[in-house]
This record gives C-alpha cells, structure tokens and sequence, in this order.
C-alpha cells in the first residue's frame, strides 16, 4: 500500500490562504488527528466534495483556523483520498500545519508525487501530466493556452486516433498472417495504404509546429544589439515596463549582459541587453563587446537597435555585419527626433525593420508583427494540439519514421508480417508518449522535475 503523502500546495511565501495537501488511504484519519471541525464532525463522517470550517492542533492546542476539503477516492486529483488543509498563509503557520501532518503520520510527498499518482491511477496520461509541469510554469499567454489543451487531453486525443488506426490495421494484418487457413478477409492494399498516409500525415502536423510551439511557450533567446546609446536599455525598459537596464546618455553605460524576460504581445522574449557594438580600448567594456558579438552567434532572434537621429557610423557598419544571414530585425529607434540616419542602407541590409520610439514607448505593435514574421511564427493556433517537450517530439518522429517506412514497404510490396512489425514500432513509440508503455525510468524522470506539492 502506497504511503500517505502530504506537501504544502501553495508557494513559499507569505500570502493570503496556504494550502498542505493530503493523499492517500489515510488522509482522512491523518488530518482528523490535526483538524477538528467547530460543529465538531469528525472528517471520517464527511462525503466527497465537502469542507468544514475549524481549527488546527499540534500538541493539543489549536494554532490557527482553517478549512478542511475532503475529497473521495477515486474522485480526487490522485485518484485516492484526499484532504487539502487551508490555513492562513503565513510561512510559520503552514509550516507548522504540514509538521503537525507529518507526526499525525503522513510522510513528505517527493516532487511532483501527487500528479504521479493521477498518473498512476489512470486520472491522466503522461502528456496530459506534462501539461500540468507546462501550465505551472507558463511565462505568457499562448503558454498557458497551449498547456492547458495539453492537459484537457488534446495531443492525447490526436494520438489515440492515429493510435486507434494502426492498432486496428495491426491486428487484421497480424490476423490474416497467423490464420491463413480461417475465412479472414485481407486487409486490402489501398486501405492499408490510407491508413498509414492519414497518419503520417496527422503526425507530420505535429512534428512541423513542434519548433513554433516552443517559440511560442517557453520564449525566444534574444539579443538587443546596437551601438552604444542607439537605446537598446531604453527598448528593454519599455518592454519589460520596469526600468531594469540602466539607461544614460553616457556611452559604455551598458557593460555586462543584462537579462530579463519580457512579454511582447502573446510571446515571451528572454532579452540580453548587451555592451553597445564598438571598437573600444576600454579592457571591462571589450569584454562586453566580445559576449555581445557572441549572442549575436547564439541568440535565436536578434533586435538591431540603430539611433536614427544621427547618421550610420562605423559602429553601424559593424553590427550591419554581424546581423547577416541572421533572424534579426532592425530597429530603428529615436523617431520622436529630426532624421538624420541613411535608411537605404538599412532598408539594403535588413529584410524587417521597425521604426519606434522607445523613449515615447510607441512601436511594440509593430515590433511584435515583425518578431512574428521573421520567426515564422505569425499564424501558430495555440488551439491546435502541440508537442510540449523534446520527449514527446522524440516519441512522433520515431513514430513517423517507422510509418513512413512501413508505406514505403506498402508501395514496393514487402510482406504484411514485415509491414506489421514497423507498425507495431510506431504503436510502441505512441504508447510510450502516453505512457501507457512508458519506462519506470522514464516516468520517474518526467515526475522529478515538477515541484513538490504538485
Ligand atoms: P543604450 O546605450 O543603447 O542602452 O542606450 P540607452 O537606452 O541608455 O539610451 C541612450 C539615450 O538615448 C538615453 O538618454 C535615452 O533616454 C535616449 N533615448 C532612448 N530611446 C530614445 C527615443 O526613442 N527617443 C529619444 N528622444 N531618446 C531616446
């Protein structure tokens, strides 16, 4: 029998309402022993579904007051019993709850133990459980949106189709295999070509908005890159909505890679402001300059920031270099001020630009237009199913490349029994993205990197 676990469900920080959260056979009888109702109910008499107000205790003597929330097997979060303890979200007063927890006989809950255990009690698949992981940690919008599908079941929906298909395609063919001599009618070529091209087909969709998705929820590396006081601090600033960088009219201000997630409309850019672009004599801000010209090499998105109130300079001309065959876009800043830069060379050089100014904080519209472009990114549907994670990628693409390789066997006519054997390798590939084939190893591994309480 599974121990009965308990965590503190609620972050680590003073706030309004803490939550411990209790799961397993004993919940009930664990938390009577810490909570008892003001109407005196004892929890063991409650049905699913039902809270009581009153207090808990350690050592007989009552430390705050609280809610007590049963639920029921299976109709919980874990699928066993379970009882969430609200208290006042004092850091002291829930640690001392969860203390109280533990002595009344629960043990600590490992990280991400709770949704292991819906896991393991068939509540959700192991896509739908890196849903969870993915929701909890969504920086943006269309990261929450895409998790939260993911955890409604809407990449395990796709794949039970396609999974479904070939299952049934298997089991005719490995029929008609090992029982010749029964009246079994053949699987016919041509069904078993559609099959096999619908779901490559289902599963090539996957794989090519695997990459826009990750852009799209987990945030594009980007380097601000510029000239020193082109207002590349100023950009971040605007776009972070807190002053973060420092912004002077000094130049050089900048020296060391400042970083900082921003929103820019539904996308999350994890920005590095860099060291102005320039030769410098200068040791520290050479050092700057050096990691500037390397995020620029590593980023996957680069805003070139240039002053237009004054004209191209070597500077310029420099991280005009630097950005080619890059995915970058021009920014052309300061057009609050009298235009004093050559456009034509930047309109030559650059395939997006935008003009703003970050000081007035006027162009993010038309900022997050062109990121969007020139990432590719401008019709991803967070509506559709995606992939989450390298993992799941890894799971359709073994998947696809069996399939598409049991059709090229299909076209040139190899048996059905070699035909069948790469179809059950994708099934197994598709099982294990679900989990119902998973590795203990590979479980263990999703479950660890969620937080504990979850
Ligand atoms: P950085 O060295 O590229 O980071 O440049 P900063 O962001 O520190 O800006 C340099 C100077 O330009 C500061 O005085 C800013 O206030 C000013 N600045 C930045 N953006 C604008 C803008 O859009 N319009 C005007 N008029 N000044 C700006």
């Amino acid at each position: 029998m599974a121990k009965t676990i308990a965590a503190v469900a609620t972050g680590n920080s003073a706030s309004g309402i803490g939550v411990i959260r209790i799961s397993g056979d004993d919940a009930v009888e664990i938390a009577q022993k810490v909570f008892k109702a003001i109407d005196g109910t004892p929890l063991s008499a409650l049905k699913g579904y039902t809270a009581k107000f009153g207090n808990v205790y350690a050592d007989g003597e009552s430390f705050d007051n609280a809610v007590a929330l049963v639920f029921r097997n299976p109709k919980s979060y874990t699928g066993e019993d379970v009882v969430e303890l609200s208290v006042h979200g004092g850091i002291f007063i829930v640690e001392k709850t969860l203390e109280a927890v533990f002595a009344a006989g629960a043990v600590p809950a490992q990280a991400g133990e709770f949704t292991k255990r819906a896991f393991l009690n068939g509540k959700m698949d192991l896509a739908q459980a890196e849903g969870v992981a993915a929701l909890i940690s969504a920086q943006g919008q269309e990261a929450a949106k895409a998790s939260f599908n993911l955890l409604q079941g809407s990449l395990s929906n796709k794949i039970s189709q396609v999974l479904d298909k070939m299952i049934e395609c298997s089991a005719s063919m490995a029929a008609w295999v090992d029982y010749p001599d029964e009246e079994i009618p053949e699987l016919e070529e041509d069904a078993l070509k559609k099959v096999l091209t619908e779901s490559k087909s289902a599963l090539y969709d996957l794989i090519k908005n695997y990459e826009n998705g990750i852009v799209m929820t987990q945030g594009v590396d980007t380097a601000i890159v510029g000239r020193p006081n082109a207002g590349k601090s100023t950009l971040m600033n605007m776009l972070s909505g807190v002053e973060k960088s420092i912004v002077t009219h000094i130049e050089g201000t900048t020296r060391d890679i400042v970083e900082n997630s921003v929103r820019l409309g539904n996308m999350v850019l994890h920005l590095s402001d860099t060291a102005g672009i320039r030769e410098s004599e200068d040791v520290v801000e050479s050092i700057g300059i050096k990691k500037a010209l390397e995020k620029i090499d590593s980023a996957s998105l680069i805003l070139a920031v240039f002053d237009s109130s004054v004209p191209l300079n070597s500077d310029d001309e420099m991280l005009i270099e630097s950005c080619k065959n890059k995915p970058c876009v021009a920014v052309v800043n300061k057009t609050d001020l009298e235009s004093k830069i050559d456009l034509a060379v930047i309109e030559s050089n650059f395939d997006k630009i935008v003009y703003i100014s970050a000081k007035n904080n006027d162009g993010t519209a038309e900022l997050e237009k062109a990121v969007k472009e020139i990432l590719g990114v401008q019709g991803f549907d967070s509506s559709q199913p995606i992939l989450a994670n390298k993992r799941q990628k890894l799971c359709v693409s073994n998947a696809y490349d069996h399939i598409s390789q049991a059709l090229d066997g299909a076209e040139i006519g190899i048996t059905y029994d070699a035909i069948n054997v790469m179809i059950d390798s994708a099934v197994d590939e598709l099982l294990s993205l679900t989990g119902k084939k998973a590795t203990q190893e590979v479980v263990n591994n999703i479950f660890s990197r969620f937080c504990v309480g979850k």
